[in-house]
Order: C-alpha cells, then sequence, then structure tokens
C-alpha cells in the first residue's frame, strides 16, 4: 500500500519540471531532423499538441551518431493524431501507437504514457505487463528506461527538454537507469539486455548503481518470453557492435540467460575464435551498408555446439549425416528454450549447416551442383569462418581457398582442379550408405550429396 503510495507520487513529483536547453546549450539542429518527422511534429503543433522527437534519435544526435530512425511522442491520443494526416494507421493493440507515412518514411507517433504500478500491473517477479496507459511528458520520461534515452528535442524550438538529467550523462558519457535499478530491472529485465548493447554501441560506461545488479538479477531474464528475447539479441547482434556487445553481455554475466550454449563455447579457444571472427565480419558489412542475416549469425553461434554433439554421436560409430541432422536438432531444441529462433530462420541454418560436408567433395559433378545451390553463397561464407578460425585441419585447412579459386576458375581450370574420384568398388558401398542418408536429409531439402562425402571419409 505504501509502496504504491510511494510509486504514485515520485513519478510525478520528482522532477515535474524538465530542464530545458536552449540551441546555443546542445548541439542538435533541425537540419538533422528527417523532414518526415519535422512534418509531422509541426502539423502536431499546429493542432495545439505538443510534440517532440525522443528517444534512441535524441541521444545518438547528442553523441554525435546519425540516428537510425526518429520516434515522436506528443500529449495527443492515438485518436486524436490520425485525422490530422491522410496516410495514417493505428497500430499495436496493447501498446496503441500511430503510424504516420510522409514521404518516403514511416513516422512512429507515440502518446506520452505514464508507468503503471500497482500489484496487479506486474508478475510475481515485478515485471510490468502493462504499459499502455496514458500520462504526462514528465510521467513519460520516468517511464523510459535510461537517462539518455529520455530526452526529448522539439525541432521548431531547437530545445532539449530533460526531466531526468539525461543532458549530463551524455556528457559524461554514462548510462544511468532511471529511478531504482533493482525495480526497474524487475519491471522489464530486458533492460539489462538493452544496457549492455547500448553502452557497446556507444562506447560508453554502465554507472555503478546500474550495473550493480545486474549479476544477481540476471535470472530473472529466465521469465521474459523467448520470442522478445530472440528480438532484443537480433538487434544486438546486427547493431555493428556485436564483437563488444557479446563482450558487455558475459562481463555482466548476462549471456547465462539468452544464449545458454554460448558459455560452453567460449570456453573452448576453436569456439571462441569461430565466434568472434563470424561477429567481427558481420560487425564490418553492418558498417560498410551490407545486409547481414541473423540465421546466419544463430548459425555461427551454434555451430560448435552442433560440432561437439556430432564428433560424440560420429565417435560412438553413428553414421556421419544421420548424426549431422540429429546433432541440429539437439542444439536448437535446447537453445530454443531460452530464446526462440524464428522458424522461417531455422530452415536456412539448417541448410547452412547440412551444406558443410559437401565442400569436402571435389569430383565429378558435385562442385559444380553445390555452386549451383541457392545458399552456396552464405554456406561458403560459413566455411570461410571455420577454416580462418583453425577449426579445419590438414588439407582441409586450405579447403576454403580451393572453393575460392574454383568459383573464380573458367570450365579449363576447373576440370583440373577436381579431384580423382574414388575407387569404383568404394563408391558403391558408398551409394547404398547415400540412400538412408538422404532419408535424414530430405527435411531441409539439403541433397544427400553430402552424405557421399562424409561416408567416403569413414
Ligand atoms: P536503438 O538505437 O537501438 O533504436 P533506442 O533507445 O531507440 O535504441 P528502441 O527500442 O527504439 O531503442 O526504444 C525507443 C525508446 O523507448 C528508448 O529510447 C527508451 O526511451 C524507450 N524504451 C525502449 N525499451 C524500453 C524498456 N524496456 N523500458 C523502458 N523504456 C524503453
Ligand atoms: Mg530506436
Amino acid at each position: 500500500m505504501i509502496r504504491r503510495f510511494f510509486a504514485r507520487l515520485i513519478p510525478g513529483k520528482a522532477s515535474s519540471k524538465p530542464l530545458i536547453y536552449g540551441p546555443d546549450a546542445h548541439p542538435i539542429r533541425k537540419s538533422q531532423i528527417s523532414r518526415g518527422a519535422h512534418d509531422v511534429i509541426r502539423k502536431l503543433q499546429q493542432a495545439g499538441f505538443k510534440a517532440f522527437i525522443v528517444g534512441g534519435a535524441v541521444r545518438d544526435l547528442l553523441l554525435g551518431i546519425t540516428p537510425k530512425d526518429f520516434d515522436l511522442a506528443t500529449d495527443a491520443t492515438p485518436e486524436q493524431v490520425k485525422p490530422l494526416f491522410r496516410r495514417a494507421f493505428i497500430i499495436g493493440r496493447r501498446f496503441r501507437l500511430v503510424h504516420v507515412l510522409a514521404g518516403p518514411e514511416t513516422i512512429e507517433v507515440a502518446t506520452f504514457r505514464s508507468l503503471q504500478t500497482g500489484d496487479d500491473a506486474a508478475d510475481e517477479h515485478g515485471r510490468l505487463l502493462s504499459d499502455n496507459v496514458f500520462g504526462s511528458q514528465a510521467q513519460d520520461a520516468l517511464r523510459r528506461d535510461f537517462t539518455i534515452n529520455a530526452l526529448y528535442f522539439d525541432p521548431s524550438s531547437e530545445q532539449v527538454w530533460d526531466y531526468v538529467g539525461g543532458v549530463a550523462d551524455v556528457k559524461a558519457r554514462r548510462l544511468r537507469l532511471i529511478g531504482d535499478p533493482v525495480t526497474r530491472y524487475r519491471e522489464d529485465p530486458v533492460r539489462m539486455l538493452r544496457g549492455a548493447r547500448l553502452a557497446a554501441k556507444l562506447g560508453i560506461t554502465i554507472e555503478k548503481k546500474t550495473a550493480a545488479p545486474i549479476p544477481e538479477l540476471a535470472p530473472l531474464l529466465e521469465n521474459v518470453p523467448p520470442a522478445r528475447l530472440f528480438d532484443e539479441m537480433e538487434k544486438l547482434l546486427l547493431s555493428g557492435h556485436a564483437v563488444e556487445s557479446l563482450k558487455s553481455l558475459r562481463r555482466h554475466g548476462l549471456h547465462h540467460g539468452v544464449l545458454p550454449l554460448l558459455d560452453v563455447i567460449l570456453e573452448q579457444p576453436l569456439g571462441q575464435r569461430f565466434i568472434e571472427l563470424a561477429l567481427a565480419n558481420t560487425d564490418e558489412r553492418i558498417r560498410d551498408g551490407k545486409s547481414a542475416t541473423p540465421a546466419f549469425l544463430f548459425a555461427a553461434l551454434l555451430w560448435h555446439e552442433v560440432l561437439a554433439t556430432w564428433n560424440t554421436s560420429k565417435a560412438k560409430g553413428e553414421r556421419a549425416m544421420p548424426a549431422l541432422f540429429d546433432a541440429m536438432d539437439r542444439v536448437l531444441e535446447q537453445q530454443a528454450t531460452r530464446l526462440a529462433i524464428p522458424r522461417r530462420f531455422e530452415a536456412t541454418i539448417k541448410e547452412t549447416w547440412a551444406l558443410q560436408p559437401r565442400f569436402e567433395q571435389r569430383s565429378g559433378q558435385r562442385p559444380f551442383r553445390l555452386l549451383e545451390h541457392p545458399r552456396f553463397r552464405a554456406a561458403y561464407d560459413f566455411l570461410w569462418l571455420r577454416c580462418a578460425s583453425g577449426e579445419m585441419e590438414g588439407e582441409l585447412a586450405t579447403l576454403a581457398d580451393w572453393w575460392d579459386r574454383f568459383q573464380d576458375a573458367d570450365m579449363e581450370e576447373r576440370e583440373k582442379m577436381l579431384r580423382p574420384e574414388d575407387a569404383p568398388k568404394k563408391r558403391k558401398r558408398a551409394r547404398g550408405r547415400k540412400r538412408k542418408a538422404d532419408d535424414a536429409s530430405g527435411e531441409t531439402g539439403a541433397s544427400g550429396d553430402a552424405s557421399d562425402d562424409a561416408n567416403q571419409k569413414e
């Protein structure tokens, strides 16, 4: 009862008056705001509402980073926003927002919200179940996660409005949760992951009090729906700062809750090297403005676990390809208990893995068929990582180079590069087994060719 009383009192009172920084006191200029965002704000203001850019964009601009997108906050309700624009849609059932289409841009407009408190608003661990109660701008600032994420910029006046000391924290390059860290993490444990990601992305430090409770509260991530964890990890892995972010997760003991297998993998030097290479490559691609797929990254993150499981089964005498498919399923299943990798990615992940043994086949028509496989490129990139990380031994250590040359070579050169076919007797035996392995590999569409090689090696 008392807690509820205070919770209600403090947010409203703590700083209902913002510090307002004029254009001389901060570096953001309205020319840095997208045209669409500015137009939408102007229209809302002309209709008598408050309207600001809020969140990540203001933070990034203050730190000299180009924002990904511009989110807007207003005191107008979705029903008041929608009729002001020709092309606007109310979206979301629980957290209702308006999407305004402004030229090529989609601008997200959210109504100021307040933190919901009270016993029925949270689960037994304190996790908030709803955040859809409208409130004042001051309350909207206080329900946000970090102080530097709770700043409002009005392009018309070029003012920054600060209810929580965010501008000072930007200057000090410090990530600080608004309010009591333990309560705020309990309300939403994903904030711990966001903290690690943002610190890595922005190159700033998590302030002491904000960092302190994380190791103890990390297990709360278990109560977060796996699909939400996936969304957050996808953001983290595709942030262009995945290497730093994962290091930050590990430093704070957060990876257990998200990637249960990661710990095991990172303890083996080869696994660690493989993952670091994969992440560093992806970071580079993203910073160069190229695309990167989450499926490839998750395939990389889990590969060494698949490999370990596969090797154990093979050592027990199981046949190579069925054992590989079995290992893939087992690893994905184990991972899914924590973080749900969407089905649409699963097929690609499996295919990337299943194609690996086929690279070892370098005779006859098989390399040509592999070149034409729709997933050849991703699978080859994956092979490259395996070679570069030192996983492949002996002659196979240079397998990626062979494929590199084979892709670029003309027909004559390719023929010369092919390895001699195996002796007919062995082939015959292999073919018998191939049929069985084909059955096992049918589900991802990977060709049974892979089994040839795997069997030949036996
Ligand atoms: P990014 O640059 O990755 O988009 P962001 O801070 O903009 O970072 P979003 O997920 O787009 O992240 O969130 C927009 C804003 O919503 C945040 O800046 C913050 O103010 C608020 N917010 C997001 N997630 C939470 C959360 N879990 N708890 C409280 N506030 C949040
Ligand atoms: Mg954002």
